[in-house]
Order: C-alpha cells, then structure tokens, then sequence
C-alpha cells in the first residue's frame, strides 16, 4: 500500500428513506476541521442509495465540497452486502486518506465490514479526532508520523482514554456517534461537486433479502434534541418520584432524561440514558439531579452549555463538571426551584 496515493477527508453521508441523518452533517463540520489542518481543500462525502441525489444540495449547504453518489436500486434499503461493496470500491477508486463513519446501528455493521475489506484499522466510538503525531511523544528506535488522525476514545469501560492511530494503512477510519461533533452553520444556496460512480452489483449468496420492514414509531422523546434537559438518577429513588423532574420539565420546557442506573433499575427506557452507552447530549441547560457524576455519565453531558447540580452529597463528582451546585435533599430542593420559576413566569406575565 502506498500511503502517499491516499488523499482527502470522506464522510459516508448516511440517509434512511432518502432523508439524510443528523450524523451526516455532524460529520461534515469535523471533517471540515481536519481538512484544514492537512491543508486539503476538499471534504468529501460518499452518498449511498436509490434515486438521492436530491440530498446532495444540503451535504454542500454543510461542508461537502464533493458529493461521490452511488445511486442504484441495489441500495434502496441498508443491506450490509451491497453498501460494503459501494464503499469499499469508492476507498479503492477514490483512495481516501480519512473516512469517518456514524456509529449509527448501520454505521457500527458498515464501518467494521468495509475497514476489513479495504485492510485497514478502524476506532470505533470516537469522542475525539485531531491532526499531530503519532507516536505522540519520540521514541527511540521509532519513526514519528506527522500529520496523523489521532482518534480518541474511552477505553477499558471508560475507565481511561485512549488515543489509537493507525500510521501504516489507509484510510484512517473512525466511527464518532451522534451528538459528538458540531454541525456548521448551513450555508445557503452552496454548492457541491457531483461524482456520478458505480462499482455495478450483483446479487450473490451474501445478499440479503428484504422481506418487510416494520417501522417502531417511538414514543419517547429525543434527548439530543433537546435544549434542556432535566436529568435524573438513582438518587431520584422510585419511577414515581421522577414526577418531581417532569414538573420541573414542564415549567421550563423541558425534557426529562436519566442515568443508566435509573435504565437499569427499569425506571425509564434506555432512549432516555445519557452517557457512553447511552446518548450524547449537548442542551443548553442540563439539570443532574440524584446523579452521582460517574465517568461513563459525564463523558455523555459534559459538552453541555450550563451544568446544574442537585445532590445530597457535596462530595459527589458531579460537582466537579456542574457550574452550579446545590447540596441538599432533592425531594426537597426540585418542588422549590419549579415553585420558585412558576411563580417568576407568572410575575412576567
Ligand atoms: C462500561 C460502562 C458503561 C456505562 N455507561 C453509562 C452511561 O452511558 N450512562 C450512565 O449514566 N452510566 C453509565 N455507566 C454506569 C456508571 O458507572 C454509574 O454506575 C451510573 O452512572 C450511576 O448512576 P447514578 O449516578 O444515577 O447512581 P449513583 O451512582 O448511585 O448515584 C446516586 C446519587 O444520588 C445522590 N442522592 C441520593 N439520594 C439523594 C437525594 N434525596 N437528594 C439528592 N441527591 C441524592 C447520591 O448522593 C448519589 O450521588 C456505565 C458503566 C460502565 C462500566
């Protein structure tokens, strides 16, 4: 492999039922950073599917300077087979030297498959992703590679973070879940090259065949979405207590969402978890209330813009990432704060 050949920052631009999905454009606005610092002109993204190129447009409104579009009806619907192949032959022909991928349940099964197919490395679940050198420090004995894409991740259940490269092969392929990175602001009217490509399909025994597909509509709601959150943990004590957090919610337009050990206790659906195994968020305000301040929890709401605190213990480690604290029992202290903004919504009229 010659590793000079391989030029450029891909994204694979996941849509579902031709609707490009948030992590697309995430992407985007981190490939567009490390493109600047490898003084690449161009991010590209590699749109996959059936009849998409009217998605191509809103990939440029956000950063895509050249959309590569495999468009076939062999990809209407996320088979792993046949999107592998699509990907993969775009990284043979268009030899990128970064490919970041959603850690998306399509982007988890497509990401591993075509890392293995093209024989490069791939980081899963990326919290971070620069430009230096690996080894990071000298080592004697040991080339030091510029201008790497260093990867950074929890490791050991979140116990330590690790920063893995992968100098020798190409391209560097990373997943980064949804939330992680910041869109840009779209750019009207922006436009992108457009690469028509087909690597051709054909049907073999690693096909799969579609037989349904049965739409769950949930009813949760969707916590990155949210500009505030009030979070709840075990300290919250019952599910019937969580009511104290839904009429906090409920005066400040809010949303409730929990820790894992709250899933766990099979008080709230999973949807509803923050962390690294659950999602993460960025709102505005985030309220953690009861929630001790576990590593694997910040790691999924420290990006958050203003942190408030509500525990019995001020020697919980929420403190530590809170911009706000206040020590006492939350039975007592939820029922005021919602009073108190009530009454000073009311006074504003
Ligand atoms: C691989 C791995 C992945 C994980 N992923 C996640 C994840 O995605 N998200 C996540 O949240 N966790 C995750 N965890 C679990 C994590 O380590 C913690 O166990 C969990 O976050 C603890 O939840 P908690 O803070 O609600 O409960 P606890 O740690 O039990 O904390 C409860 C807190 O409530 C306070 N409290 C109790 N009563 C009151 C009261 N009346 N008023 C005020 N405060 C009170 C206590 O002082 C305490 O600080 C993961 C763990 C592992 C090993």
């Amino acid at each position: 492999m010659s590793l000079e050949e391989y030029k450029g920052v891909f994204i694979f631009a996941q849509q579902v039922d031709n609707e490009l999905s948030g992590i697309a454009l995430e992407l985007l606005g981190k490939a567009k950073d490390l493109a600047k610092d490898l003084d690449e002109k161009k991010v590209t993204a590699v749109l996959l599917g059936s009849d998409v190129k009217g998605l191509v447009d809103k990939l440029a409104e956000y950063g895509a300077d050249r959309v590569i579009v495999v468009d076939d009806p062999a990809l209407k619907d996320y088979r792993t087979e046949p999107y592998t192949h699509a990907l993969a032959s775009v990284i043979n022909e268009y030899k990128p030297e970064i490919l970041l991928v959603g850690a998306t349940a399509i982007g988890r099964d497509l990401g591993p498959r075509v890392s293995s197919r093209v024989h490069t490395g791939l980081t899963a679940d990326c919290t971070q992703l620069e430009i230096g050198d690996f080894p990071l420090e000298p080592v004697a004995g040991r080339e030091q590679k510029h201008k790497q894409l260093l990867m950074t991740r929890p490791a050991f259940g979140g116990n330590t973070i690790a920063t893995i490269a992968c100098p020798d092969f190409r391209p560097q392929m990373a997943t980064v879940r949804p939330g992680v990175m910041q869109k840009i602001e779209p750019v009207k009217g922006a436009k992108a090259e457009v690469v028509d490509y087909n690597p051709g399909f054909e049907e073999n025994n690693c096909y799969t065949e579609i037989l349904k597909i049965v739409k769950e509509t949930s009813s949760v709601a969707d916590i990155q979405a949210a500009k505030i959150l009030v979070s709840g943990g075990r300290g919250v004590g019952s599910p019937e207590n969580f009511k104290l957090l839904d009429d906090l919610a409920e005066v400040l337009n809010g949303t409730v969402s929990c820790s894992r050990a709250v899933v766990d206790s099979g008080w709230k659906p999973k949807d509803l978890q923050v962390g690294q195994t659950g999602k993460t968020v960025r709102p505005q305000l985030y309220f953690a209330i009861g929630i001790s301040g576990a590593i694997q929890h910040v790691a999924g709401m420290e990006e958050s813009d203003i942190i408030i605190a509500i525990n019995k213990d001020e020697n919980a480690p929420i403190f530590d990432v809170a911009d706000y604290g206040v020590v006492g029992d939350l039975n007592k202290v939820v029922p005021a704060l919602t009073k108190k903004i009530k009454e000073a919504l009311a006074a504003k009229g």
